[in-house]
Parts: C-alpha cells; sequence; structure tokens
C-alpha cells in the first residue's frame, strides 16, 4: 500500500512516526522520472548507467568547438549528478544537446538568463509531445538550471516574470 501524501482536499497530511519512511519513499518517487522521449519518440531512460542509485538520462552532446560525445543526467528532479561517457564537459560552455539515436536536437522551451546564454531544453515524458508534460533544463554546463525542472514550472515561473 501505498502513503497518500496528500488529502482528498489536497492537504498535506501529517504522517505519524511509523509513516514517515514510506512518505519519504512516495516523495522520492514522485520527482525522479521514469520514462522521457525525444522529439521522435525515443526513450532516453538509460538502464545500465545508474546514478544516484536510479537509471539515468542518456544524451548525445556536441561542444562549441564541434567536439562530440555523451552524457547521463540524473533523472530526478533537481538533482545536478551527470556523468560523462564520452567527450570532456568544461563548466560554462553551452552544448548542443541531441537524441543519441536519432540525433534529433532537443527542443527549445525558453532563454534561461543565464551568463552563458543558455536555453532551456525540453524532454517529452510521454510520446505526445506535449510542453506541459515534459522535463526541461539549461544546456550550459553548470548552470544552475542545468537540473530537470518540470517544464510547467518554467513556463508559469517565465509568466511571472521569475525565470
Ligand atoms: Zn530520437
Ligand atoms: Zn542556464
Amino acid at each position: 500500500m501505498t502513503y497518500e501524501i496528500f488529502d482528498k482536499d489536497g492537504k498535506l497530511r501529517i504522517p505519524d512516526a511509523e509513516s514517515w519512511a514510506k512518505v519519504k519513499e512516495e516523495v522520492k518517487k514522485a520527482v525522479t522520472v521514469t520514462e522521457v522521449y525525444c522529439p521522435r519518440g525515443h526513450n532516453l531512460i538509460e538502464e545500465d548507467h545508474t546514478i544516484g542509485g536510479g537509471p539515468g538520462i542518456r544524451l548525445g552532446f556536441r561542444r562549441p568547438n564541434g567536439e562530440p560525445g555523451e552524457l547521463i543526467l540524473s533523472a530526478t528532479l533537481g538533482c545536478q549528478d551527470k556523468t560523462v561517457i564520452s567527450g570532456k564537459l568544461f563548466e560554462g560552455e553551452k552544448l548542443e544537446l541531441f537524441c543519441p539515436v536519432c540525433m534529433s536536437n532537443l527542443p527549445i522551451l525558453s532563454e534561461c538568463h543565464c551568463e552563458g546564454g543558455g536555453e532551456v531544453r525540453m524532454l517529452y515524458l510521454s510520446r505526445e509531445n506535449n510542453p506541459y508534460h515534459a522535463i526541461a533544463f539549461c544546456d550550459v554546463v553548470g548552470c544552475r538550471n542545468s537540473s530537470i525542472i518540470r517544464a510547467g514550472d518554467v513556463v508559469r515561473a517565465a509568466r511571472l516574470g521569475e525565470w
């Protein structure tokens, strides 16, 4: 049985001591994505390369000087962990990011407004290519927005002028 974090009115339930472990498990599950797709529908979750104890997201990249590589991003929202499989990453460089299967570039959701001139790239959570059902991250290495967040949050923050 899973613990319901919110009651039916959407209020946070205060769990008793025994339920805390379950709550933590549920929260962790809620913020780790288990499928992400390129615009052409390839699932980029890589079971063979774990990161932070779970499968990561495999992406191809190209540095500004043209050097290619591949990396694994953490599939947990807000986690900055990355593993470089091939090539090299340099702090502050803006990367071209693409699907390692079909080489499609990841679509741009918005500008990041960071120093590196970053753009926020999207990965879809279903094959429907819906930007409201997507995750997003900045394409500049080391940008504070370079961990994945929900694309809907970027859209909302941008509307409020907070992005
Ligand atoms: Zn693809
Ligand atoms: Zn950025």
